[in-house]
């Protein structure tokens, strides 16, 4: 802000100053001047000089012919003169250069005319100070004397014009005076040297020569300046081409360097965008371990976790047994709650678990789900399995509280089995395998919580090993079927036969369907086994009703409830029918109370098309389970088969029979027949008897025998009730103990 005032005030200083001087010289101009010779010079100077001007290479500068016609002027007309024509000479240039296409502003012309004048005033004062006192004469210059007297003047000019050019473009361009005078300003010395040279030879010419000699001279000039100016120009050229190659290459060293700017934001963006991938894929792959480790459902670790994790801590060995425990915990008809509530309210309660159980452990503690309704936990640095056994039933206490979810109120319950890490323990494996032993054992007792012991494991390993035997048992033919007869209780007739299975185990012998029925039923295999047994029986039974000539015998066969829940045992009753040719109404199906009720819809639902193709249906263990009086009344069976635990309870006098009185009258009103089981005594008979019950089937008759064996007694046709007796007592009948009734029998009554 301060630079461009004082390059203003320099300016306006240096216009006023050449105003007053060149109103001097015009008030102090001599009116002899006025002749021919001044009024030529005066038009040459301002119509040719500014053509002849030339623009001096590596400067600002314009090489103007005025010069020698100021000096000349100076001699023969005197420093007044001088100036006038100096400044009007520069008004000329200025007007040329600006008519060439020369840009100018106003006050930069007025600066040049008047520098100009303030320039030649500064002369002037030279001529008269220094160039008159020293007694040069005008008229008889000695060539001495008219180099020196143009030597001063030529000095004093190059030093007035470079000063004043210097200091204009050093306060204008913020550069410092030295330099720009020695870059700018020294240069044109020449043109004052060359100036006073010409203006010398100019005098001579005029004072001493003739008119051929001036013509030469002349001629010389022009050739010379001629010369001069195609240097000038080729020189001025060349700096032109110079500088253009130099813009071209400073531009392209900009490009090369905006390029290589570029390339650095790209690279840089490049650079970014790969570390934001790589962020992305770190965080992906994050998310990958995290999924492969975890239960999408619950958000806990999942088996592939646990596994991991006890490997882990089985590493350290002696360290940790008997302090660190796995627990599994698997919920109890969960998928009773899937299947009647949906899966999304099953989905609920999982969650509602998992977050329960994390909840209810340390930190230090891991909480897994393995699928399905599974939970594995690792108890870390506990005291005693006393303590472990604490915790799982506190978690016991707390899961098996009643949920409410979607107006539903669930409820859960769960068994839990503990196993402490040992040394044996070679796999992740073979802990989570005991701890499970040790759930199978608490859901088997019913007791909610049971510690793992090796006696277990080997009752297991037992059971493994009969579940895989059995998978073999019918291609080994090691089943068979016994019958054991069922007996009408009003005159001993033989109805029919309930077919019971036994396996004879070529290393154990026989083995109790009691022991290997439910292990078949765990496995699955039961359903094969009883497509086995139906096809097999009811070829018995089509045999012995030819044989007997007794077409109204029937065999009852003994349905699971896995296989019962199984869509396909309405096919498989109607494939062994079909096989053995044997009508429908003499096969009867036996399914046991609690089978029936687990599912009574659906129950209602298969047994409803079972009797419509005219298979019998039998209730068996009745008595044993919770039967719903409602229900009972919609399922369409045909006998209700007394559990023997009730006919073996009624003692020598008929006490305790007050259950199969009521449950007699239950079966009356249902409208169904009774057959009593496991009738051992003739007391129980007769109290049978004198019940009203049916049929009956029992050791006091015949134990379940062997085909063969069957099929000899079957030939006797012997009366099955030699030892009927008719005169019990009724009165032992009425003595009851109502309060040992099922929930059911209470409600009848
Ligand atoms: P269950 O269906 O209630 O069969 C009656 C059981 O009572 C038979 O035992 C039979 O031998 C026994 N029993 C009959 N009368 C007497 C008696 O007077 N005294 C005593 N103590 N017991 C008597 P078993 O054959 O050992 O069968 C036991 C259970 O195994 C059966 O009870 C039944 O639930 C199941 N079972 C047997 N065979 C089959 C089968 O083929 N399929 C299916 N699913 N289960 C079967
Ligand atoms: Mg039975
Ligand atoms: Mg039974």
């Amino acid at each position: 802000m301060i630079q461009p005032n004082i390059s203003h005030i320099f300016k306006i200083v240096v216009i006023f100053l050449g105003i007053i001087f060149f109103s001097f010289a015009l008030f102090n101009l001599s009116a002899d001047v006025f002749n021919l010779n001044f009024v030529l010079l005066f038009v040459f100077t301002i119509f040719v000089v500014p053509r002849l001007t030339l623009k001096l290479p590596y400067s600002n500068f314009w090489a103007s012919f005025s010069e020698p016609l100021i000096f000349i002027t100076f001699i023969f007309f005197g420093g007044e003169s001088a100036i006038i024509l100096a400044t009007f000479g520069m008004i000329a240039n200025c007007y040329y250069l600006k008519s060439s296409g020369f840009s100018f502003k106003p006050p930069t012309i007025l600066f040049n005319i008047f520098s100009s004048t303030l320039s030649t005033t500064i002369v002037y004062f030279a001529w008269v100070f220094i160039v008159q006192p020293i007694s040069i004469s005008q008229q008889f210059l000695s060539n001495r004397n008219l180099i020196t007297s143009l030597g001063i003047l030529a000095l004093t000019q190059f030093l007035a014009t470079s000063t004043l050019a210097a200091l204009f473009y050093s306060l204008t361009q913020n550069i410092s005076f030295w330099q720009t005078w020695k870059r700018d300003c020294f240069s044109s010395s020449m043109t004052q040297v060359i100036g006073a040279g010409m203006a010398g030879i100019i005098y001579k010419l005029v004072i001493l020569a003739d008119f051929l000699t001036s013509v030469v001279m002349f001629t010389i000039f022009t050739a010379t300046y001629i010369y001069y100016r195609q240097s000038l120009s080729e020189i001025n050229n060349a700096i032109k081409k110079a500088e253009l190659s130099e813009r071209e290459k400073a531009e392209a060293e900009r490009s090369r360097a905006e390029q290589a700017e570029k390339h650095i934001t790209e690279l840089n963006k490049l650079l970014e965008n790969e570390e934001q991938n790589n962020e992305v894929l770190r965080q992906s792959k994050k998310d990958l371990e995290h999924s492969v480790a975890h239960d999408f459902l619950t958000g806990l670790p999942n088996r592939l976790y646990l596994i991991e994790r006890l490997g882990l801590l089985l590493e350290l060995g002696i360290d940790i047994s008997n302090k660190y425990f796995v627990m599994f915990l698997d919920l109890n008809r969960f998928k009773y709650i899937n299947d009647n509530l949906g899966h999304t309210i099953g989905d609920r309660v999982l969650k509602l678990i998992g977050k329960r159980l994390t909840r209810l452990l340390r930190d230090e503690d891991t909480v897994a789900r393995l699928g399905g309704d599974e939970f594995a936990i690792v108890l870390n640095n506990l005291s005693s399995i006393e303590e472990a056994q604490g915790i799982a039933k506190h978690i016991h206490e707390k899961l098996t509280q009643p949920l409410r979810l979607s107006g539903n109120l669930i409820f859960i319950d769960l068994n839990i089995g503990i196993a402490p890490f040992d040394v044996e323990h070679q796999k992740p494996e073979e802990i989570l395998r005991d701890a499970d032993i040790a759930m199978h054992f608490a859901k088997e007792k019913g007791c909610g919580v049971a510690v793992f012991t090796k006696e277990l494991r080997a009752s297991y390993l037992e059971k493994i090993n009969l579940e895989t035997d059995l998978r073999f048992a019918i291609e080994r033919e090691e089943l068979s079927m016994h019958y054991q007869p069922i007996i009408s209780l009003q005159d001993g007739e033989l109805i029919g036969f309930e077919a019971l299975l036994r396996w004879n185990h070529p290393q154990r012998g026989f083995i109790s369907p009691a022991q290997f029925i439910p292990i078949a039923e765990e496995s699955g295999s039961i359903i094969s086994i009883t497509k086995w047994i139906l096809c097999n029986t009811t070829k018995q039974l089509a045999q012995w009703q030819k044989l007997s000539g007794c077409e109204n015998l029937i065999v009852s066969v003994n349905i699971s409830g896995k296989h019962f829940a199984d869509r396909g045992l309405f096919n498989d009753v109607s494939n062994a029918l079909a096989i053995s040719n044997l009508s429908p109404f003499a096969l009867k199906l036996e399914i046991t109370e609690s089978a029936a009720m687990e599912n009574a819809q659906q129950s209602i639902q298969i047994l409803s098309r079972l009797k419509q193709i005219g298979v019998q249906l039998s209730i068996d263990d009745f008595g044993t389970g919770y039967s719903s009086l409602n229900y009972l009344h919609h399922l369409p069976f045909d006998t209700l088969k007394i559990d023997r635990s009730f006919v073996n309870a009624t003692g020598e006098n008929g006490e305790n029979s007050e259950i199969l009185q009521t449950i007699m009258s239950l079966a009356n009103n249902l409208k169904m027949r009774v057959i009593a089981e496991g009738i051992e005594t003739e007391t129980q008979l007769a109290l049978l008897q004198n019940l009203g019950c049916h049929y009956g089937q029992g050791y006091l008759m015949s134990k379940p025998l062997p085909k063969d064996e069957m099929e000899k007694l079957l030939y006797q046709k012997r009366n099955w009730l030699p030892f009927l007796q008719t005169n019990y007592d009724e009165t032992t009948v009425n003595s009851s103990n109502q309060a040992n009734l099922p929930v059911f029998l209470i409600d009848l009554i």
